[in-house]
């Protein structure tokens, strides 16, 4: 029997739908689908346009600056890898909900910072951090001073 080990953080399974994202996260970029029919910007990546259902999908590189649309602070994380890392740290994970300057919403976590410096509103920059024991990033957000 293979047994999964959970103290390990999970990796996307990178589809064809998603490639480019992670490509672009992997070289330090945001890059989100632009519908080419209604030039319509959309996160998370998805096979048609979630505006006019456009099957006709580009991608544009965003800059990564945005502002906390909600937040909660996660002192116990029901995952394994996450919980270990909160008590390694002794920091909780400051998991966020961003709207993005180009008017798209990504959930992500906040970062480099302790949770009561966060408030709806403050302005984020996103950053690409390596997976501990990995060669891949995801993206994260900074406070913005
Ligand atoms: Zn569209």
């Amino acid at each position: 029997m293979v047994t999964e080990d959970f103290t390990k953080k999970p990796l996307p399974a990178i589809t064809d739908i998603d490639r480019e994202f992670w490509d672009g996260v992997n070289n330090n970029k945001l890059v989100v689908q632009k519908c080419l029919d209604c030039n319509t910007l959309q996160f998370f990546p998805r096979p048609v346009c979630v505006h006019c259902f456009g099957e006709k999908l580009g991608w544009q590189e965003v800059k990564g600056t945005g502002k906390v649309y909600s937040f909660t602070i996660v002192t116990v994380p029901r995952s394994p890898a996450f919980r270990k890392q909160v008590e390694q740290t002794g920091t909780p994970i400051i998991f966020a909900a961003i709207d993005l300057d180009e008017g798209i919403r990504m959930m992500s976590q906040i970062v480099d910072c302790k949770p009561g410096d966060v408030q709806i509103g403050s302005k984020v920059k996103a950053i690409f951090e390596l997976v501990e024991g990995t060669d891949f990033k995801v993206p994260k957000f900074r406070l913005e001073k």
